[in-house]
């Protein structure tokens, strides 16, 4: 079978480069989104590399330029498609959303005569998904909000489950499908699609990288796709259900707890204080649970999430 997308046709054995065009700028500039499928030979099946859909969420981005400087990507059997930045529009302007300020995420399936999210969301419907068997969506936290490197999956399925396990994450979080989002739309046509979470928006985090590569390579192993994979450090912990801890009043916030921990309940997570020594509370664990996230903002409002607990039931 041939792979086609955006008019170029892959072959098996043959690896390109393709640049899809989804829009212009309002300047008249065309922008390419570069697009690198690689075909094994070998049947097997097709896996979607996807990075940069909020576009300050560069770890993804580098996870994606090392699986392709290393060739990564030149898999035994099957086929994978990798678009390092689908959302060029906003990591030119380090932003999450596209230009018009859609998050491309809650735009999906999308429309061709839609917004620009709605057009990035309606090509990769049209022109990847009808390819793929499996995806891997890289994120980070947004709004500087540090996730400890997680995979979200709707753990009700047992496919996503084993995809889950053998990505080999410390957490796995079950996470409901959202409405419009790309893995909701992508599983009403029977396509997986793991969510790697991990690090924040606008910084490079080596642990967060290194993770999410061994993770697709392992990922790549239990599809068959390749022999050698490195083990994972963690056997993953299922979190059935997670919620956040909000700040109860503006000021400066000082996070005490190590990212990706284990917490007891009562034990303190960190402090507010006002900025004029008038108060200082502590932040403490509502029960026993995993720290899944901290926001890293000195300065917050009241309400403003500050830390993600994970817990096991
Ligand atoms: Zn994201």
């Amino acid at each position: 079978m041939i792979i086609r997308i955006a008019g170029t046709p892959v072959s098996p054995g043959e690896t390109a480069k393709i640049d899809a065009n989804i829009a212009k700028l309002p300047s008249g500039t065309i922008i390419d989104i570069p697009i690198i499928v690689h075909r094994s030979k070998k049947p097997g099946p097709t896996l979607l590399l996807l990075a940069g859909m909020h576009g300050d969420e560069i770890n993804g981005v580098e996870i994606m330029r090392r699986i392709i400087r290393e060739k990564l990507y030149k898999v035994d059997k099957g086929s994978v498609i990798c678009i390092p930045i689908i959302n060029v529009y906003g990591f030119i302007n380090f932003s999450r959303e596209v230009p018009d300020g859609k998050d491309i995420n809650r735009s999906f399936p999308g429309n061709r005569n839609g917004s620009l999210a709605s057009q990035v969301a309606h090509f990769l419907m049209e022109e990847i998904i009808p390819h793929i068997d499996y995806g891997i969506d890289f994120h980070t936290g947004g709004a500087r909000i540090n996730n400890f490197p997680q995979i979200r999956v709707k753990a009700d399925d047992e496919e996503n489950l084993k995809l889950a396990k053998a990505f080999g994450t410390r957490f796995t979080l079950n996470s409901p499908h959202r409405d419009k989002s790309l893995r909701k739309e992508a599983f009403k046509h029977n396509k997986r699609i793991l969510v790697y979470e991990g690090g924040e928006s606008l910084r490079l985090r080596k642990n967060a990288i290194d993770e999410g590569i061994s993770g697709m390579l392992r990922v790549m192993k239990y599809l068959d796709m390749r022999k050698e994979a490195p083990a994972s450090k963690y056997q993953t912990k299922m979190i059935a259900r997670s919620s956040w801890i909000r700040a109860k009043a503006a000021g400066l916030h000082y996070s005490d707890v190590r990212n990706g921990t284990t917490v007891e309940n009562k034990e303190v997570l960190g402090e507010i204080c006002d900025p004029f020594g008038t108060f200082q509370n502590k932040i403490k664990m509502p029960g026993k649970g995993h720290v899944l996230a901290v926001n890293n903002n000195p300065v917050i409002n009241r309400g403003d999430a500050l830390y993600h607990i994970g817990y096991e039931e």
